[in-house]
């Protein structure tokens, strides 16, 4: 449920119920956050290269980072690669069934693997062992563009019910090994491919989803096809965790997956900035200030929303859901509203200089409150055995 508080139930969203997974100490799925994930680009045996990526992934909030393992190198290189990093890390694997059984070796925290595509059950009973003696999750990764034959024979074509069939059909091999810590992505560059396929397989089992639109395309139409595609299954309740697919620097895709979870109240992280796209009747340069805004509260963590709005025809209203709202006022006289309360007026000070001073003393009240919240949890757990 997206509005915890109930009081807004057209913002409710049922998440679909799921097992629940473990990608190192990340849970996936069984109501658990809805994680957000991206890919590394440099050559993995660029060990030094691929942690500062990843490293820079992570600040910008990715919960889990992939990494391409195509040669023994790749795989041994993620031993050093996972020494290094603070967040779990998944091993891409194609084909070759010893490159996973080597990256479950070396720290990898799951694998993106097709038990479909490593040939015999000898091999897939070696790569679930080496999963299951090193703790490692997998990722059945079903996509449009590499169906097996025979599906693509049956079906004349790449279509849902043959994304779907490949999926059940490598699940099963998986739960025949008794193995079950794993999720399942169906992904196509095709947002109505990918959404059905993804809705299709929701009812007929109970494993968690990582969602993608692949392929989707560069900065701006993939984040379009992406918030399209993505958002209409997590607005459903389907998705667990997610990557947003873009040919751009990697962290682009963190943000947008961000962006996209945001929009739809299920998580949380930084500055949600409302603005008005401003016209004759703004008081100050309303683009300029959030283009600079922005960029100077990419810091924030702590979730809150923040409205930075031209005029007095729709600031007002905007503000009083908002953490800091900012209204453009006559005469240069502006409205700062804190905590949806009008509290001042802004006259001769820098305007983005001023919001940022408060929105980080908001940040901050927010953050002591919930660090007394948690405090209190802690103590009142606490209480009962104390007394035993
Ligand atoms: S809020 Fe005011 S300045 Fe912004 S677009 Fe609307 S009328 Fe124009």
């Amino acid at each position: 449920m997206s509005d915890p508080t109930g009081v807004r139930p057209w913002r409710d969203i049922e998440r679909r119920q799921t097992r629940q997974i473990s990608v190192g100490d990340v849970k996936v799925g069984g109501g658990a956050p809805i994680t957000v994930q991206s890919m590394t680009n440099t050559p993995t045996t660029d060990v030094a290269g691929t942690v500062e990526q990843i490293r820079r992934l992570e600040d910008a909030g990715a919960d889990i980072v992939r990494v391409s393992c195509p040669d023994q190198e790749s795989s041994a290189a993620l031993k050093d690669i996972v020494r290094q990093v603070n967040i779990p890390i998944v091993a891409d694997i194609h084909f070759h069934y010893r490159r996973g059984i080597e990256a479950a070796q070396n720290g990898a925290a799951c694998l993106r693997i097709n038990p479909g595509n490593i040939g015999s059950r000898s091999r897939v009973k070696e790569v679930v062992q080496a999963a299951k003696d090193h703790g490692c999750s997998m990722r059945i990764g079903v996509n449009a563009g590499s169906l097996e034959r025979h599906l693509l024979e049956k079906y004349g074509e790449p279509c849902p019910d043959a994304m779907v069939e490949s999926a059940l059909n490598q699940a099963r091999v998986l739960e025949e090994e008794d193995f079950f810590n794993f999720k399942i992505s169906c992904k196509a560059s095709d947002v109505f491919m990918a959404s059905a396929a993804y809705m299709q397989l929701a009812e007929q089992c109970d494993h968690p989803f990582h969602l993608g639109i692949t392929e989707a395309g560069g900065q701006r139409s993939g984040t379009i096809k992406s918030a399209i595609g993505l958002g209409n299954l997590l607005w459903a309740g389907i998705g667990d965790t997610l990557r947003v697919s873009l040919s751009a620097d990697p962290v682009e895709e963190i943000k947008v997956g961000y962006d996209i979870l945001k929009s739809l109240g299920l998580r949380h992280r930084g500055v949600n900035v409302v603005s008005c796209p401003s016209c004759a009747r703004e008081q100050f340069d309303v683009i300029n200030t959030v283009k600079v805004l922005e960029e100077r509260l990419s810091h924030i963590t702590t979730p809150m929303t923040v409205s930075v709005i031209g005029c007095v025809v729709n600031g007002p209203g905007e503000a009083l859901m908002t953490d800091v709202g900012f209204t453009g006022g006559g005469r240069g006289t502006h409205q700062v509203y804190v905590g949806g309360m009008p509290s001042h007026r802004l006259k001769d000070e820098d305007i983005v200089d001023h919001l940022v001073r408060q929105v980080e003393e908001k940040a901050e009240e927010i953050e002591a409150k919930r660090k007394a919240e948690a405090e209190l949890q802690a103590q009142t757990e606490e209480a009962p055995s104390a007394a035993e």
